[in-house]
């Protein structure tokens, strides 16, 4: 009592502190505040810890956690989920909790020196359909492969999305069975019973072909991958007028106008004599000469 009258004797009252207090080598020690927020903060540290990011802000941030999933990426329980570090990066860096990401859309790496699925760098990461995924591996000729291979499981959440995608995907724009398995893991004969709902009836999404009706009425079953793959009537129109405008023996091949087309030469088979695509108008057979 006698030492605090001395060192205020001159200050009475509130007064400035000469000093500005110096943190602690060890830093702050919170000792009050919202639990719930600090609990939050202290794991949004705990996580950003497993993540290297000496590279800086431009380079690829690798998972250096413990959990590892097979196809090489980060693997950790977020908010009671199971699901890739990448993704729990990325809902971090935009403020958002994984509930309020879109769940159907799937992380796509797009890592400067090419897709790296350890890497959690939020800005090598975007979030887009399983469609435009499977695109960018293909684009990269990589696919996970191996024994577990055909072993791994897809959660109802894939298989919804498989459904959803391949069956708004109109027919000659679909991916093949087999590139469907090599994307989710799983053997192409699988695939197929999924899609078609002789297995894993429970997990919801379409089976079958969109009612052509329903489709005119709402005008919006088709969907993303639907536009994405989509030829439009005055492509077809302007394939007819080509095809059938050149002389028979210079015509180009149906598998090279499907490559050109990025579907299949049934479909442009199809197209070129009128069986679909009708509505686009032009030329469905070669002109009689006079
Ligand atoms: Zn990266």
């Amino acid at each position: 009592m006698s030492d605090r009258f001395f060192l205020h004797q001159n200050q009475s009252g509130p007064h400035d502190v000469g000093e500005p207090m110096k943190s602690p080598a060890d830093g702050w020690r919170i000792i009050c505040g919202n639990v719930g927020e600090l609990e939050r903060a202290a794991l949004v540290s705990e996580f950003w810890q497993k993540i290297d990011r000496n590279g800086g802000p431009s380079a690829c941030w690798p998972w250096i956690g413990r959990s590892t999933h097979q196809a090489g990426y980060g693997s950790v329980n977020w908010e009671g989920r199971h699901t890739q570090a990448a993704r729990v990066a990325y809902a971090l860096d935009h403020g958002k909790t994984l509930a309020e990401l879109p769940a159907h859309f799937v992380l796509r790496h797009l890592c400067p020196g090419g897709s790296d699925p350890s890497c959690c760098n939020p800005r090598h990461v975007e979030l887009g359909t399983q469609l435009e995924n499977m695109q960018d591996r293909m684009s990269e000729g990589r696919y996970a492969r191996g024994d577990g291979h055909f072993s791994t499981k897809i959660t109802d959440a894939q298989v919804r999305e498989l459904r959803g995608i391949y069956w708004s995907t109109p027919q000659g724009g679909r991916p093949l069975l087999t590139e469907l398995g090599e994307q989710y893991g799983i053997y192409w004969g699988t695939i197929h019973r999924l899609l078609h709902g002789k297995t894993r009836k429970d997990a919801g999404g379409p089976t079958k072909e969109p009612d052509k009706a329903s489709a005119t009425r709402t005008n919006h079953v088709c969907g993303e991958s639907h536009r994405m793959v989509r030829v439009s009537d005055q492509r077809v129109k302007e394939l007819r007028e080509e095809y059938w405008g050149t002389p028979r023996e210079q015509r180009p091949s149906t598998p090279a106008l499907a490559k050109r087309f990025g579907t299949d030469s049934k479909s442009v088979w199809n197209w070129l004599h009128g069986k679909s695509r009708r509505g686009a108008g032009g030329p469905t057979g070669g002109f009689q000469p006079a």
